[in-house]
């Protein structure tokens, strides 16, 4: 058994935010949250290792429930142009040369620049599977050296105008999850999880969509879809099957209850009732449809629904950021100007959505600071003048904070950031990787 107890002068617990705070951890999972005198005298703290984070806040780590960490590599080589343009100069150019090491080093980068930032789990929805499990593999492994929580959201893909290297047959897809889901299954820890996501209504047929709906329901878990992120989706929906695309999907052999829309950018008041009537929920990422002019998902509306909502940051070359703390406030002011209303949602509710509604989104026991959740946390400085004055908390952590307080990060009781550094793999090594790697890619 391994103990831990961390120890800071702050803390952002379930019921809002607190004075000086001890959590313990036994085995990587929460047992108890108390002042530290009362935690001191708990059984299972003698002889815990114990983390001393005074001057600092103690908050849950952010969750990002939608990326897709190759993106990182072309961070910079297709912004500002046209969609078409971005995917043949940038995406279709570069993407499908990429072999299951490059795959590690575009893992290393975006999930070490995640970790910087206090991202504790990511969910990468992975579509350069090349017909098998290797380059899944490699980035799966690459999460693990850096110690982050990832859910690998294995893609389900057989649009025939992609490069060859996202497409596979529909029995390809099913026997890769199954393989892919059998070996990496833990249900004790949950650091890594295998889910499905067919990748679209442009980018799966309907037989693949609901082969991807068929793995997860076997599987025992959610299922991923990109729905409703342009216009033109909805306009091609509607040419192809009469119906706007919430209302396709729903029409398959799918259980929507279990799935997990990303952006519904589009999402008319129809879909929208629809998605809260079937338990559906959203992956939303209002720095990437914002970087990209996709449009608004009515958030509020949704949440208002009751919705289950997690934000994500997308791909490193669609936002350009990895930060769910920039997340949060990216979709404050978003749903603000949008709506021209101050007040159409607070600090606190979008610090949820990238905190504990993000776990329940996944089905994760992460992104709350209590008993009976993995022990994922994030300390920030309370010196740093971007979280004064500090009895503001809550709100300063979403409306102000700068990615330099965030010092600390534990991932399953595990530290993997100290003092602003990477614990595990070396920043130098994912740099020259990157270099190496990137070298003459141009726009
Ligand atoms: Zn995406």
């Amino acid at each position: 058994m391994s103990s831990l107890v961390v120890t800071a002068d702050r803390a952002i617990l379930p019921g809002g935010a607190v004075g000086s705070t001890s959590v313990l951890a036994v085995d990587g999972a929460i047992v108890a949250v108390d002042a530290p005198a009362a935690i001191a005298a708990h059984p299972h703290a003698a002889g815990a290792r114990q983390l001393d984070w005074s001057r600092r806040a103690l908050v849950p780590g952010t969750i990002n429930t939608h990326n897709h960490s190759f993106q990182s590599l072309l961070r910079g080589i297709g912004d500002d142009l046209p969609f078409l343009e971005w995917r043949d100069k940038a995406l279709y150019r570069y993407s499908p040369k990429l072999g299951a090491e490059d795959m590690a080093t575009a893992a290393l980068f975006a999930f070490g620049e995640m970790l910087l930032h206090g991202v504790t789990t990511v969910c990468d929805f992975y579509y350069l599977n090349a017909q098998g499990n290797d380059h899944a593999t490699a980035t799966i492994e690459a999460a693990r050296r850096l110690g982050i929580r990832i859910v690998l959201a294995r893609c389900f893909y057989d649009w025939d105008g992609a490069p060859a290297a996202y497409r596979e047959t529909v029995p390809q897809a099913i026997a890769n999850f199954e393989a892919l889901h059998a070996r990496y299954r833990d249900k004790t820890r949950h650091l890594v999880t295998i889910q499905p996501a067919p990748h679209s209504q442009h980018g799966a047929s309907a037989a693949m969509i609901e082969a991807g709906a068929g793995c997860a329901a076997d599987a025992g878990e959610p299922w991923h879809i990109h729905l409703a992120e342009e216009q033109w989706q909805v306009e091609q929906s509607l040419e192809r099957t009469g119906q706007r695309p919430l209302h396709a999907i729903a029409g398959l052999g799918v259980d929507l209850a279990q799935m997990i829309a990303v952006h519904g950018c589009w999402f008319d008041a129809g879909e929208r009732a629809l998605l809260a009537e079937r338990g559906g929920a959203l992956a939303y990422c209002p720095g990437s449809n914002m970087f990209l002019g996709d449009g608004v998902t009515d958030l509020v509306d949704l949440v208002a629904r009751g919705v289950k909502v997690g934000l994500g940051t997308d791909g490193g070359c669609s936002n350009n950021r990895v930060s769910v703390f920039d997340e949060m406030r990216t979709a404050a002011l978003l749903q603000k100007v949008h709506r021209t209303d101050g007040q159409a949602i607070s600090a606190e509710a979008c610090f949820a959505l990238g905190t504990n509604t993000a776990g329940e989104v996944l089905r994760l026991p992460v992104g709350k600071i209590a008993p009976g959740y993995r022990c994922d946390l994030v300390g920030l400085d309370l010196d740093d003048p971007s979280l004064w004055p500090v009895q503001a908390l809550e709100k300063n952590v979403v409306y102000a904070l700068s990615s330099r307080a965030i010092t600390d990060v534990v991932v399953d009781g595990q530290e993997v950031v100290t003092g602003r550094r990477l614990c595990n793999v070396h920043l130098d090594e994912i740099q020259s990787r990157v270099r190496q790697l990137t070298d003459g890619w141009s726009r």
